[in-house]
């Protein structure tokens, strides 16, 4: 793990080079993980990865922090770790450590506006830029260790699906439900319940409807995209339309199975060589085709990795060609506003010869029996 983190900081040092940064910034989160494998929660007191393009690299941290820093794999690094004083400047301190005439800094893309006001004040001479182009060619392409942790993530998330039976049925309401799957997403596997839809009904045609007081009701066609973060870090995120009990609305057969054939297609068609826009396009051309070109009102998917939702974005105008090791949603859906929706949502990744799935429940429309489970 060291080995890789260290190789991880080198390519980090080598890309910012290419793209003429003199030093990335980097604050609590994502990028902080994947660089050192110190996962430090973000709070107001600065802790700031300071890697140069060249030379080497030099953790801000508060006093206060050291023994985390210290136990986390930056201890083992070779990082050396700059401590401040409640009553220290840390940004005057952090400036104080860039290369002598650094014209551009790159700071990670989820630092803290005032953080990075803070930074730009306190080295006046130096261009700010965004740090997420360089970062995203690393972290956009995953290695065997990461990919297993993809797969645990999947199996895991995989396991609640096949429990939906026990909570999904009509009378419950939506929150009702989403309790006990936010539970079960801990219970099988994960460290984090990160997110739980379950839109049942008129709430199926909202894409990103969360949870409400909605009784569901027999024959409700019920989305149900949920995911949860494993303890190296990855996360899962898988959806599957299920009927609660009773008999579907007499249209939404008819275009589960357009919806069905669009990801199969894709997930068929996706691999290495083959662009992130033309995945979109195998899929929506089904839907389209069978005419609900107008109720798929969202791009096919997202990468995904340490966040759910990171780059390669599977979307029109994105010719990013794939590559083995490339992980990403595939989730199509169709919504008929004010009645009802579908979408299934599984992750892949690109290998040597077409995608792996990371989540293998069926696919097929499952009707839940109502009675108690
Ligand atoms: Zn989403
Ligand atoms: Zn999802
Ligand atoms: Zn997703």
């Amino acid at each position: 793990m060291t080995s890789d983190l260290s190789s991880r900081l080198c390519r980090a040092q080598e890309q910012a080079g290419a793209y003429g940064v003199d030093v990335l910034l980097v604050s609590p989160g994502a990028d902080l993980r994947y660089l050192t494998g110190y996962d430090a929660v973000a709070l107001e007191r600065l802790t700031c990865l300071v890697l140069p393009a060249e030379g080497e690299p030099r953790l801000v941290v508060p006093r206060l922090e050291r023994p985390a820093a210290v136990a986390s794999p930056v201890g083992d690094l070779g990082i050396e770790l700059v401590c401040w004083d409640e009553a220290d400047d840390p940004y005057a301190l952090t400036a104080g450590l860039l290369p002598a005439g650094a014209s551009t800094v790159a700071v990670d893309d989820r630092m803290w506006a005032v953080k990075a006001l803070a930074l730009a004040a306190a080295a006046p001479g130096a261009r700010q830029v965004a740090a997420g182009s360089v970062l995203r060619e690393l972290r956009m392409r995953k290695t065997p260790a990461e990919v297993d942790a993809l797969r645990e993530a999947g199996q895991a998330i995989d396991r609640v699906h096949a429990r939906m039976g026990e909570w999904l049925r009509p009378g419950r309401t939506e929150r009702d439900v989403g309790r006990d799957i936010a539970d079960a997403i801990v219970t099988e596997g994960h460290v984090r319940t990160d997110f739980v839809i379950v839109a049942a009904g008129p709430n199926a045609a909202s894409p990103h409807h969360e949870l409400s007081d909605r009784v569901i009701g027999a024959g409700d066609p019920v989305v149900v995209d949920i995911g949860g973060t494993v303890e190296a870090g990855y996360c899962s995120d898988s959806t599957r339309t299920y009927v609660a009990g009773g008999i579907a609305p007499e249209d939404f057969a008819a275009y589960y199975a357009v919806l069905l054939e669009a990801q199969r297609t894709q997930c068929a068609y996706a691999g290495p060589g083959v662009t992130a826009a033309a995945v979109d396009a195998v899929g929506r051309e089904v839907i389209a085709d069978a005419g609900y070109g107008e109720a798929f009102v969202h791009r096919t998917g997202h990468g995904i990795g340490l966040e759910t939702h990171e780059e390669p974005y599977i979307v029109a105008g994105n010719d990013l060609v794939l590559e083995p090791g490339m992980a990403f949603s595939i989730e199509p859906g169709i919504y008929l506003a004010g009645r009802h929706g579908a979408r299934i949502e599984d992750i892949v990744v690109c290998t040597d010869s077409g995608a792996e799935r990371m989540n293998r429940t069926s696919r097929e429309l499952v009707v839940l029996a109502d009675g108690p489970g």
